[in-house]
This record gives C-alpha cells, structure tokens and sequence, in this order.
C-alpha cells in the first residue's frame, strides 16, 4: 500500500488474522506442539495444558483437536467470555483461576500429574524453527521476492512472547539480508526498558489497553540482540490507529496492529526525511471483533480515559501529502 505522504515508500501488511484461530498465535501453536513432539515430550493420547489469557489457548485448542487430545487451558477468572467460549467450542476445558492464584503455577500442577505442559513464554523463543519450516519470516520474504523493493527496510512487529521477534530477527541475519527489525511496544512497558538497558529484570512503568503485547516482565522468549529498533507508543495512538487501519483496508484488527502502524509511520517519516525509498513490512496481529466491546466501544474507551479522535485526525494527515 502507497501514501501520498510518504512517496517511494511501500507498505506491507501480512495478515495473521487470516489463520483458522484468527491470528499470529496460529503458528507458536503449531510450533509447541511440534517442538514437544520432536522432544518425546508427547505421547499419544496425553493430555496437553498450557497457561493463557486467551489467543494462544484458542489457537492450541484447535491443533489439540486436530490431533486428539484432550486440552486443557489454564486462564484467570477475568478472561473475556468470547475467548472462553471459543476454547470450549474447540472441545477444550477452560480451567480458571481466582484473585492471585497463578494460572502457570496451576497449569505446571497439572503437568505433574502426566500432562503435557506447552509453556508458551518459556518456550516460544525456540519452539519454532527460525531457519525455515515456514516461519513468519521466510514467509514474508518469500512473499516479497517479485516486489519492487524484495527485502524490506524495515519489518515491525510487537512482542509478547518474544516468539516473533526472535524468530524474524534470527531469519534475517541467516540470510544475511540488510533488514532491520523494530518492536513496536506500548510506552513505558517491560520489553521498552528492558531493551535499552539490556536488563532482563526491567519491569513495566505504565499500564496498557493493547492485549498480547507489552508485558509487565521481560519474558524468557525477548531477545535483546536481534531487535535494532524499539518504537514506544501511547495507547491513544495505538488505538487511533487500528480504526485507521479498518477505514484503510476494509477489516477490523486488534489494537497490537495499530501499535505496528504508528511504529511504520515513525520508520517511514525518518525514512522519508533522508530521501530514501523502499519498503516497511509488517503485521496484522489478530481479528478486531475480538475488541467490539472494547477498543472499538466508544463509551469503553471513555470509560478508560481515552479519547483517540485527536491521534487519529493527527495519523490521517500524516499519510496526505504535506
Ligand atoms: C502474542 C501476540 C503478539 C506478539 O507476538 P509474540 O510472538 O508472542 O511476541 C502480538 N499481537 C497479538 C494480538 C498477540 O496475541
């Protein structure tokens, strides 16, 4: 897609919410039972758990079905009901937890008993394969091979896991491509400090409204080295521009594709401002009717003391010309 704003730049928009689960967590599903199958770690008919407030557990649901085994997803009590109901829709058992009961603690309980334990966070950084299989980042540069500009100047995306980042940025130094990755991250969140000062202790700031990314911790799966620029972006933005982004290519998404949004913007301005053309890529993390209660609710919004009409006036005329 082209901007009047941003002349010479191209940007790319990979839709991960077009996966059967309805987002990105479609293939760290994939690559945890993968990676616990060609450990020995699953046995026919054992049952799989992994602790999840949502979007993975819908999506483990889906291979534990294709697979036949019983899941079990360990989530707090305050998960919202559509993505409890999705789990049990896919023939999975939602175990849930109270007050300050932890859903990991819980799930690791239930692997001492003969479970399985998928361990998404611990375990998403080399779960998936990142020279190849058909990872997120061989897909995209396969992708743009017959593209104007093949290997992109930038690719953004988020970390919540730190399962993508990693896996994107290990693939582009294999193949020794001159693509430079981004985090896009909600400000003053875990992974922002953490990767400034290189200390995996940093813990989050500020809160966030944007869901699956910009954790409160530096998770096991963030890795520092392979990540060359962090964006920091305010919520208001974030959610400016995942409306945008409905107005733009016809869909809704979740408020971590606005998040990358503002990030390309601020890549592409910078860009821009250098005379140099090529192209920026990124993700579209999840489905938005997932937030029509609230990050696409007005009243919601209100309710949590964001007003986005500002950003989002000031985002649309960013892409017009100047
Ligand atoms: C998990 C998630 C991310 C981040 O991906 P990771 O690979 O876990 O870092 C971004 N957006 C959404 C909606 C997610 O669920």
């Amino acid at each position: 897609m082209r901007f009047a704003g941003f002349p010479g730049i191209d940007f790319y928009f990979k839709d991960e919410a077009a996966h059967p689960t309805g987002s990105l967590k479609h293939r760290l599903a994939r690559s945890l039972f993968l990676y616990a199958l060609c450990n020995g770690r699953l046995r026919e008919g054992q049952t799989v758990v992994d602790a999840s407030s949502g979007s993975t557990a819908i999506s483990e649901a889906w291979f534990a079905r294709l697979l036949g085994l019983p899941f079990v997803a360990v989530m707090p009590a305050s998960t919202a009901p559509a993505k409890i109901e999705a789990v049990r829709t896919l023939g999975g058992h939602c175990e849930l937890t109270h007050g300050d009961q932890c859903p990991q603690a819980r799930a690791l309980a239930i692997a001492a008993d003969g479970a399985c334990f998928l361990d998404q966070f611990g375990l998403a950084e080399r779960a998936t394969d990142w020279r190849g299989n058909n990872n997120i980042a061989e897909s995209i540069i396969g992708q743009l091979a017959r593209e104007p500009h093949p290997q992109p100047a930038w690719i953004v995306c988020g970390a919540g896991t730190g399962g993508t980042s990693a896996t994107i940025g290990r693939f582009l130094r294999y193949r020794g491509l001159e693509t430079r990755l981004c985090v896009a991250e909600p400000s003053g969140r875990a992974f922002a400090h953490g990767w400034r000062s290189r200390d995996p202790r940093a813990t989050a700031s500020r809160d966030t409204l944007i869901e699956g990314i910009g954790r409160a911790r530096v998770e096991p799966g963030f890795l520092f080295d392979v990540v060359d620029a962090l964006v920091e972006v305010g919520d208001a933005d974030s959610i400016a521009a995942m409306r945008l982004l409905e107005r733009l290519l016809g869909r809704r998404y979740g408020g971590s594709s606005g998040t990358n949004l503002v990030a390309c913007l601020q890549l592409a301005t910078a860009m821009r401002e250098r005379g140099e053309a090529g192209s920026i890529v990124t993700l579209l993390c999840d489905r938005g009717e997932r937030y029509a209660g609230t990050l696409f609710d007005d009243g919601w919004l209100a309710a949590h003391g964001i007003d986005p009409a500002a950003s989002e006036a000031r985002l649309s005329a960013r892409l017009r010309a100047a």
